[in-house]
């Protein structure tokens, strides 16, 4: 078992938590300018480690208003939460020692009483698991500011068509709306991360999002198409459907997976659901 670290020595970074501490300064009041967040609402960071975003995040909340309610934050590692536990008295800082994987956002929303606002410089080794355990929360959840690796976020943002095009593209975008903000260099982390990062923002699309008829069965469709990426769409999903069909759908039957849009995924796992086509 390892003991943990006094408290006043200094922190070493654990490669198993991702750990890439924001140094630069003017990228944080970036990021925090980007968040914008209002003394009103209830933030959650993820990963706050070193409280370098956390701390910004005070100060923008405390030039507003003396009022705040402070915000959460969801750190896994027991010596960071120690020292946060130690640096923020919790009418500031309610630190959560916690998996942010296995973490309950609804509860937290109603204990807080209203939607979250999400952010973090989030450990790269998990972002996608991450993004996927959020969706599960999109009706508690108001808004998300991620720090990303810069190719997960050109894989999120990118339209029908892009290079970049995946099942991570089109499963976040029937949800959320989705902008890149700006990038940030390797060099305004310590230790030096070997990635570009990027900023992202997504708000989710609410009740007027594309609603497939059976969620796990269009999870499966997207999967199954993007798992055999080069090949034509009737060859990936012919286990669901035939090139006919597809065109009736007014899908391209040999189109690849990258060129659909959401839309179309949808048509395809709505005429193929096993709770009944339309
Ligand atoms: N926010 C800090 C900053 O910008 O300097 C730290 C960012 S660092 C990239 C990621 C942080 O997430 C670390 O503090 C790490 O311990 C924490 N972390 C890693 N995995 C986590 C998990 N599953 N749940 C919650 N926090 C996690």
């Amino acid at each position: 078992m390892s003991r943990s670290e006094p408290l006043e020595s200094p922190h070493r970074a654990r490669k198993r938590f991702g750990q890439n501490f924001l140094v630069d300064r003017p990228t944080i009041a970036r990021i925090v300018e980007a968040i914008d967040p209002r003394p009103d609402e209830r933030i959650v960071e993820i990963g706050p480690g070193q409280a370098a975003l956390t701390e910004a995040l005070l100060a923008a909340l405390d030039t507003q208003s003396q009022e705040h309610d402070g915000l959460d934050a969801i750190e896994i590692d027991r010596d960071l939460a120690a020292r946060l536990r130690a640096q923020f008295p919790p009418a500031r800082v309610r630190v959560h020692e916690a998996d942010a994987l296995a973490f309950d956002f609804a509860r937290l929303a109603a204990v807080r009483g209203g939607a979250l606002r999400v952010v973090g410089n989030l450990p790269y080794n998990i972002s996608t698991p991450i993004l996927f355990h959020l969706t599960r929360f999109e009706s508690v959840i108001a808004d998300m500011t991620f720090m990303l690796q810069k190719e997960v976020v050109e894989r999120m943002a990118a339209p029908p068509g892009a290079a970049a095009r995946g099942r991570l593209s089109v499963m976040l975008q029937y949800r959320y709306r989705i902008e890149r903000c700006f990038d940030v260099p390797p060099g305004a982390f310590r230790p030096i991360p070997a990635v570009d990062s990027s900023i992202v923002w997504l708000a989710p699309l609410g009740p007027a999002r594309l609603q497939p008829r059976d969620e796990a069965h269009f999870a499966e469709i997207v999967s199954a198409a993007f798992s055999q990426r080069r090949k034509m769409i009737r060859k990936s999903l012919s286990a669901w459907i035939d090139a006919p069909r597809l065109s009736a759908l007014g899908i391209d039957p040999e189109a690849r997976a990258e060129t659909l849009s959401c839309e179309a995924f949808v048509a395809i796992a709505d005429a193929t659901s096993p709770r009944g086509a339309p």
